[in-house]
């Protein structure tokens, strides 16, 4: 706009941006994931995923319904402090929270470069870089700005945080009903591995965690998910599982499995499928609900931190 004073031009060109992220690089897996790099204001960069899910299903009269779902992947700060010694996204450090603009933005752009009408099913699982619980405010305004009705109107019931475990803030998420989902990498079952992996167990330990996710409310419809990352004779054998049960006994919970995704550099190793199945079968005969992740988009930078990474290395 030109016919408004050079000064207000100015303040508002300063304070106001309107394309706060540009894609600088853009992943297309076989399996219609997209994992995009943005470059934001201050030229740091941040990722998010947009994961594609086709599903089916049978009308009155029997005709199949063919349509597809949608999980944006969305990043709460640029690096990590928590350093998990697995995660790629640690291994650059940390540089700075994201806003709660820049937060809510990535799930506009993923909307507008993908042509995601109002009526498509949209999840949202906070999953991408950084720890979410260690931005808390920034990642709560954006939740709620997300959730507004008259906005984007992507229902909490639909929005999951997944966090590293902070029970503090895991209790104080708990005191603001928000109807959002939880998601706990809980990764393993006794603190002494458990803090080689996520060096912040120490301050907040495997049962700290357990109490705080027994205050949470859940949607009576939902599940408490508990991502169980899975490495190579670290944590896949039947003893590991068989602690994970006890823990996880009086939670309405939802174990997924997850394979670890190997990177240049790391000493861990992705588990075998048969070791894998057998842990899961193995909850699963005792009651637990299980899961294992598909692993949408392999064939791109998929762990968390990759792409961005990778742009470093170039
Ligand atoms: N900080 C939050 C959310 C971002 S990490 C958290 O830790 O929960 C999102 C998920 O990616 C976590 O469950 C994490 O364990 C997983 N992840 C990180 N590095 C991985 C790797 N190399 N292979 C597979 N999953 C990984
Ligand atoms: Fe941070 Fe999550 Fe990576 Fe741990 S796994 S370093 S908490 S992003």
């Amino acid at each position: 706009m030109k016919n408004i004073p050079k000064q207000l031009q100015q303040t508002l060109q300063e304070n106001y941006p309107i394309d706060i992220l540009s894609v600088i690089k853009e992943e297309k897996s076989l399996d219609g994931s997209i994992k995009y790099l943005f470059k934001l204001q201050d030229n740091t960069t941040v990722e998010s995923v947009l994961l594609l899910m086709k599903d089916k299903q049978k009308d009155q009269q029997g005709n199949i319904i063919k349509s597809e779902k949608y999980t944006f992947c969305i990043s709460s700060q640029i690096g990590c402090k928590v350093g998990c010694s697995f995660c790629l996204t640690a291994k650059g450090g940390f540089t700075r929270d994201l806003s709660a603009a820049e937060i809510v933005a990535q799930v506009v752009y993923l909307k507008k470069l993908n042509n995601i009408d109002q009526d498509k099913s949209v999840n949202i699982v906070y999953m991408g870089m950084g720890e979410p619980l260690d931005n808390y405010d920034n990642v709560i305004q954006a939740i709620k700005i997300i959730s507004q009705e008259s906005g984007l109107s992507i229902n909490t019931r639909r929005q999951t945080i997944s966090t590293s475990g902070i029970s503090s803030k895991i209790d104080k998420l708990a005191q603001e009903n928000l109807g959002i989902q939880l998601a706990i990498s809980l990764h393993a079952v006794d603190d002494e591995l458990r803090s080689e992996l996520i060096p912040m167990n120490k301050a907040y330990n495997i049962q700290s965690i357990i109490d705080a996710v027994k205050k949470f409310p859940v949607d009576t419809r939902k599940r408490v998910m508990f991502e169980y990352l899975v490495i190579k004779d670290k944590n896949d054998d039947i003893k590991s599982a068989d602690k994970l049960i006890k823990l996880l006994d009086g939670i309405k919970a939802k174990v997924n499995l997850i394979y670890f995704n190997p990177y240049p550099g790391t000493t861990y190793q992705r588990p075998s499928k048969t070791k894998m199945e057998k842990f899961k079968d193995h909850l699963i005969k005792k009651g637990v609900v299980c899961t294992i992740r598909e692993s949408k988009g392999l064939d791109i930078s998929a762990a968390c931190g990759q792409l961005k990474e990778k742009e470093n290395l170039e």
